[in-house]
């Protein structure tokens, strides 16, 4: 595959380097120029970096032909394809004032000359700003979702993937299962450790389970010390195999092998009834909790 690949910042100085494109001679530059002022006003419509892409990749079909679009951005897990990659590709890694934003690649059977790349350019000046906005709006969405000590999703993410899960559950006729999770004795923990071991604690029991479950299965902390999972097409015996699985894990852990600490957990794990929502499921799995504490801790209690 043939690559031409540009750095573009930015500043219209870089974007300014090669020489001036055919298409934009003096006479028509003034409607270019209105053009682009255009796309600007279109681009920053949203702060959604799908729908702006899509935007872009339109927009631009307008000034140039391809046939593929694909823009990623590792960071925040973004990956975007439209249409269909060819043989010549120009890439672009699109940054702003050392602000790194992600590399864009446009595909066409045949290559791009030097004008038509110019062109290219221009218009990405257009999305540079607009982009910026919707990836740190993008951040800071993601952050709020995430719980600042374990990294893992947080509350208040757990009630809208809930919600999306049942919903999903009814619709497709698939199981949903969850497990309550809460670290034994963890004031104790605390009292015998302090509470910056105690945190440390924390972060190794989250990242065991994480190790533990499948990449679908989702992982909140709900709680202090408690932790619950959202495992989609899974029912509950394979829920409780997970859940014994994820005990054994914990008990095995040393955080903190010079201070000998060892921690244990208990379980409750249920799957979700017809018609139940979602207040009612979480009322089952935390009396199943309720019933492992009860029965002694460091077990796993499954409630039909
Ligand atoms: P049980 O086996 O019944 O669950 O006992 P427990 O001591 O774990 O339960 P309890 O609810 O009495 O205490 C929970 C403790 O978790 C209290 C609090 O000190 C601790 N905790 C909650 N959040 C954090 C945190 O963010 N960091 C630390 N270090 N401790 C926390
Ligand atoms: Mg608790
Ligand atoms: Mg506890």
């Amino acid at each position: 595959m043939y690559s031409q690949s540009q750095i573009l910042s930015g500043s219209l100085k870089t974007v300014a380097r090669h020489p001036a494109h055919p298409t934009i001679n003096p006479e028509n530059k003034h409607r270019f120029a209105s053009k682009v002022l255009a796309l600007t006003g279109i681009l920053q419509t949203t702060l959604e970096t799908n729908e702006l892409m899509a935007l872009f990749a339109r927009e631009l079909s307008h000034f140039i032909d391809f046939d593929g679009f694909g823009y990623r951005f590792e960071e925040l897990g973004i990956g975007i394809d439209l249409g269909e990659q060819a043989d010549h590709s120009c890439q672009y890694q699109l940054i702003v004032t050392g602000d790194k934003l992600g590399e864009l690649e446009l595909y066409r059977r045949l290559r791009f000359d030097e004008g038509e790349l110019e062109l290219v350019e221009n218009l990405l000046a257009a999305l540079l700003y607009p982009l910026r906005n919707a990836l740190l709006y993008q951040r800071a969405v993601q952050t709020s979702l995430l719980d600042p000590l374990t990294g893992v999703k947080n509350r208040s993410s757990l009630d809208s993937s809930l919600h999306r899960e049942i919903e999903l559950s009814r619709r497709q006729g698939t199981t949903l299962s969850l497990i309550l999770i809460d670290i034994d004795h963890f004031k104790l923990v605390n009292d015998r450790y302090g509470h910056l071991y105690g945190d440390q604690a924390l972060r190794a029991v989250a990242q065991c389970i994480e190790e533990t479950i499948r990449e679908s299965d989702m992982l909140f902390r709900y709680g202090g010390e408690e932790f619950l999972l959202l495992l989609s097409s899974t029912g509950t015996d394979g829920a409780g195999l997970l859940a014994e699985r994820i005990r054994k894990q914990v008990e095995g852990l040393s955080p903190h092998p010079e201070k000998k600490m060892h921690l244990t957990i208990s379980l409750g794990v249920t799957s979700l009834h017809p018609e139940e929502d979602g207040d009612a499921l979480f009322g089952r799995v935390d009396n199943a909790l309720y019933q492992a504490k009860q029965a002694g801790r460091n077990q796993v209690v499954l409630e039909p």
